[in-house]
């Protein structure tokens, strides 16, 4: 296979880096794209010297002419902390951003791969989620900066894709974790890994009765690649683990395994926090062949292992 040349936009970031070096690994050359909003030269300083690996700070909100073959688009914040402290910022980067990065698939006949999010479906009345079910999200509520601008880079997306060919891939990504997730970026698996390795407690917030459902980074990565190979134009595809769990259950099984002492923690649940989400991959597994491999013990043995590392460090002070 000849190597491409590929953009990723927010390459710095946890899925970014994973996919960064899965692309290196396949023979592609890359450039990283990322203004560091919630990203890290730290996730890619193992590739900085390498011969195919180009690394750009830059906002995907400017226009930017780069000439490449295919464009994985993930710049965003993504943890609702991350998302929310500045929501303006938020829904310009996934409207204007996404035309941005529309425009110049356009220009130089590039396929683009856009994040989107299974938040689109909101907090679902239907469960599991479906591609063609069509959500119940607040307009108006503190997620929506985030949600409703995931939705709207689909429409522009498929807009694009109707009048001016572009080839787009829509990756419909439920909640993934693994190393290099940002420590104080508020993600639950990142936060109780954390609190039980700092014997903290683990911070449940409600009754820890809602229900997630985990998918580990390279599952999802192997998911991109594929999605961006496939024919699959302007139609979004769940990707996700279908494995789902109570945040309570998560609690426990963080605790026993990192031999923690710490306790649980009730907080007060955050408005609009959806109450239950699994993706049906019905689509990813008959169009893409994929399916997630890794089970949770395993994608958490590895998360625990890397912030332990890094906490020995003293890498993380704030
Ligand atoms: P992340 O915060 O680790 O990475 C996002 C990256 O984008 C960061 O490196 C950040 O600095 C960069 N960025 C943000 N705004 C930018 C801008 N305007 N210009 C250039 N760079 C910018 O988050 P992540 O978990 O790696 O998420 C990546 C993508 O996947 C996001 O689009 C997110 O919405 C989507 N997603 C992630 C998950 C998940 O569970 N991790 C779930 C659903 C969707
Ligand atoms: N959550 C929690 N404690 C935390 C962080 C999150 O109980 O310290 C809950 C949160 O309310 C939500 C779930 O865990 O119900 C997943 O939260 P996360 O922010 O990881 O992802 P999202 O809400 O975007 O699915």
């Amino acid at each position: 296979m000849e190597g491409k040349r590929i953009l990723v936009t927010g390459g710095a970031g946890f899925l970014g880096s994973h996919l960064c070096d899965r692309l290196i690994a396949d023979g592609h050359e890359v450039i990283c794209l990322d203004d560091f909003f919630t990203g890290a030269r730290a996730n890619v300083a193992h590739l900085l010297d390498h011969p195919r690996f180009e690394l750009m700070r830059a906002d995907v909100n400017d226009r930017t002419i780069i000439d490449v073959d295919e464009i994985y688009h993930l710049a965003c914040p993504a943890s609702p902390i991350h998302y929310q402290r500045n929501p303006v910022r938020t829904i310009r980067t996934c409207v204007v951003g996404t035309l941005n990065m529309l425009e110049l698939a356009r220009e130089v006949h590039a396929r683009l791969l856009i994040a989107s999010t299974s938040e689109v479906y909101g907090d679902p009345t239907l469960h599991p989620q479906p591609e063609g079910y069509w959500g119940n999200v607040n307009p108006i509520g503190p997620r929506a900066c985030y949600d409703e601008g995931k939705r709207c880079a689909e429409a522009v997306a498929v807009s694009f894709a109707r009048q001016y060919g572009v080839a787009v891939r829509i990756p419909r990504i439920f909640n993934t974790y693994g190393p290099r997730m940002h420590p104080n970026d508020g993600r639950v698996i990142s936060n109780f890994v954390v609190q039980a390795l700092r014997g903290e407690p683990l911070t449940i917030y409600g009754e820890g009765e809602q229900t997630r459902s985990f998918c580990f980074v390279s599952d999802l990565i192997e998911g991109f690649v594929r999605l961006m190979g496939s024919g699959l134009d302007a139609e979004p595809v769940n990707l996700g683990n279908p494995d789902e769990h109570t945040i309570r259950a998560i609690a426990e099984r963080v605790i026993a395994m990192t031999g923690s002492s710490s306790r649980l923690e009730h907080r007060p649940l955050p408005t609009d926090d959806p109450v239950r989400r699994r993706p049906e991959i019905a689509r990813a597994r008959a169009e893409l062949g994929w399916t997630p491999r890794v089970p949770l013990e395993e994608g958490l043995g590895a998360t625990i292992a890397y912030f332990r590392e890094r906490l020995a460090r003293g890498g993380y002070s704030s």
